[in-house]
């Protein structure tokens, strides 16, 4: 009797405490759920009823329980709750944030904290999960103001440097265009801070149009009228015609508030790889050069140079000076021999701008080439390097010495409309048949402008060569390169002197070869520092090799006497 009394007690006792811990366990501010080893309902709270949207009958009922997994309402959570449970049971107790989304209520961040219980009937997980989302959109609400610029909206110096510096070598090239609107200083002062914020977002927008016309290109504002353009992979190589068009659109009249305003730009542009080593490193010299073409009244975009950083009135004198030794025709070029790897054909020259500066000694010519371009002075140093090359090459072509002579032009020299028909004149005036002569033009151009690939054909219908120069440097699109009437691709030097320590190399030098076959054209590898690549590149069946192995570039007085001792130039053995 006494037993029986004390076991409906006990009984009641344990009724009460399952009936307080059921109201405690659903008044909780935390969503608490348990799980079974197949991610199953055996029992959640309140909470949790109202973040799903289901309530725990339904979730919990004989035969249709449901796993976490198909009510969380995406894939990276369920994953999350796969791989959690998974751990837990494995004995060790979980902590993660994830997004809720279920079909039926709101979305929500929580944290969870996962454990494992062990009962007679088995192992379970007990789950308390914190709703997060508010602490959440705070921090996002900081991490955006501490990013972006609250004028503009644009990410401002904090997220490019973030951005470059995320930046990883395979990504590939970059380009950042630092853009200053040297008006933009007047408008402030003479229309005042309201209407100078408008300017400041009618540039924005234009910008960020011309930015969207490329993949992977972003607009950032640094301070004041600063600007900046970052472009990507394939984007980067376009980085010439994205400053043209930025200058084009600051230099055309801007209506505000009934007012017309010419603004005008200046632009630095520096590049990675090619000017510095890392890309953290872009945004400094992007602005030196942005300095030096603010020097220059005349210029509108600059370059970076190295010398740029270490001294800003360098780049004027500089510029002076070639302009005279463009005058003066001091640039000299060299000659660089092109050999047939395979068959009897003759040595081909390729012609290189050579300054030998009367204070510096020799500048390099991808340095003052870009010099040229960016102060407009690339057609008469072409010009300069034309006339010299062809007057070279005319008595070895006469006595049937060389095949050809190759000549490089910058992509400036195809937007003049008159460039073929001078250069008709040129080579009938030194008796040189069209097909003596190779044009190298870089990859870019088979992506470029209407101007440029009109120039192209025409020249290819006066009969001259073409060559794809530093081919594999920028990112040609093979439907494209395949209507360029050219009958040659040059690999650039960065793939072929190392190829033999390099796979990666060694692979890219294979498949172009393969490529150029493929489609018919001719080969020719740049930069053999020594024998052995010259044989690989001979049994890979490479169709000419040219490098310092064989011969550097040389005066026409020394190259004369390199062709005279070598009887069969560039036959290996
Ligand atoms: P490029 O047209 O690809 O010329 C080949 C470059 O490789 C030349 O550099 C040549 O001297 C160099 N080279 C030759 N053999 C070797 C070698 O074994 N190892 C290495 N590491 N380099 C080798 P250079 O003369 O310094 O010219 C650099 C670039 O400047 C040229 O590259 C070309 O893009 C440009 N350039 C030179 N002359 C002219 C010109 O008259 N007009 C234009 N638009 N660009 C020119
Ligand atoms: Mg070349
Ligand atoms: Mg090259």
């Amino acid at each position: 009797m006494n037993g029986t009394q004390d076991g409906s007690q006990h009984e009641s006792d344990g009724e009460f405490y399952a009936q307080l811990l059921r109201a405690y366990f659903n008044s909780a501010n935390d969503a608490i759920f348990v799980l079974c080893n197949e991610l199953k309902f055996l029992s959640c709270n309140r909470r949790m009823e109202s973040w799903l949207g289901v309530a725990e009958s339904d979730l919990t009922r004989h035969n249709c329980r449901r796993p976490i997994t198909d009510l969380v309402g995406n894939a990276d959570t369920a994953i999350l709750f796969e791989r959690a449970v998974r751990d837990v049971l494995d004995g060790e107790a979980q902590h993660f944030e994830c997004l809720l989304e279920p079909p039926g209520a709101s979305q929500r961040w929580v944290e969870i904290n996962m454990t494992r219980v062990d009962v007679e009937a088995g192992e379970m997980v007990i789950a308390v999960a914190r709703d997060v989302t508010e602490r959440r959109e705070q921090m996002a609400r900081i991490f955006y103001q501490s990013t972006h610029d609250s004028l503009t909206g644009l990410p401002n110096r904090a997220s490019l440097q973030d951005y470059l510096e995320t930046h990883n070598a395979q990504d590939g090239p970059l380009a950042v265009l630092a853009i200053d609107v040297p008006r933009f200083r007047d408008v402030n002062e003479a229309l005042g801070h309201n209407l100078a914020d408008e300017v400041l977002k009618a540039i924005t927008d234009g910008l960020e149009d011309i930015a969207r016309q490329y993949r992977d290109t972003r607009v950032f504002r640094l301070a004041g009228d600063q600007f900046v353009i970052v472009s990507k992979g394939v984007a980067a190589e376009c980085w010439k015609e994205i400053s043209g068009s930025v200058q084009h659109w600051l230099a055309m009249p801007l209506k505000q508030s009934g007012i017309e305003l010419t603004l005008g730009s200046k632009i630095g542009v520096s590049l990675y790889p090619s000017h510095v080593s890392r890309p953290g490193e872009l945004v400094q010299a992007a602005e030196a050069a942005l300095h030096a073409a603010k020097r220059d009244a005349a210029t509108g975009m600059e370059m970076y140079y190295p010398e740029l950083l270490a001294s800003g009135g360098e780049r004027l004198v500089l510029l002076n000076d070639l302009r005279q030794a463009i005058e003066d025709k001091s640039i000299e070029v060299y000659l660089q021999p092109i050999v047939p790897l395979h068959g009897q054909g003759l040595v081909r020259l390729e012609a290189l701008a050579r300054w030998n500066h009367p204070g510096r000694g020799m500048v390099s010519p991808e340095h003052f080439i870009a010099l040229a371009e960016s102060s407009g002075q690339i057609l008469a140093l072409t010009w300069l390097v034309i006339g010299r090359a062809l007057a070279q090459a005319a008595p070895l072509l006469h006595e049937q010495r060389i095949e050809s002579v190759s000549i490089n032009l910058s992509p400036y020299c195809l937007l003049d409309a008159g460039f073929t028909m001078k250069f008709a004149t040129m080579i009938a005036s030194y008796g040189i048949e069209p097909m003596s002569v190779m044009l190298e033009i870089t990859e870019s151009i088979a992506m470029s402008e209407r101007m440029q690939q009109y120039t192209v054909l025409s020249l290819r219908e006066l009969g001259v060569e073409l060559s794809i120069d530093d081919f594999g440097t920028g990112h040609s699109s093979l439907s494209k390169l395949r209507q360029l009437p050219v009958t040659e691709l040059k690999i650039d030097r960065s793939f072929v002197t190392n190829m033999l320590n390099d796979e990666n190399d060694e692979a890219i030098v294979i498949a172009t070869i393969q490529l150029a076959h493929s489609m018919g054209l001719d080969i020719v590898a740049e930069g053999i520092e020594d024998a052995e690549v010259l044989q690989r590149l001979s049994e890979l069946n490479c169709d000419y090799a040219q490098g310092r192995h064989i011969c550097d570039a040389l005066p026409i007085e020394r190259l004369r006497e390199w062709l005279d001792t070598k009887k069969r130039p560039g036959r290996v053995a």
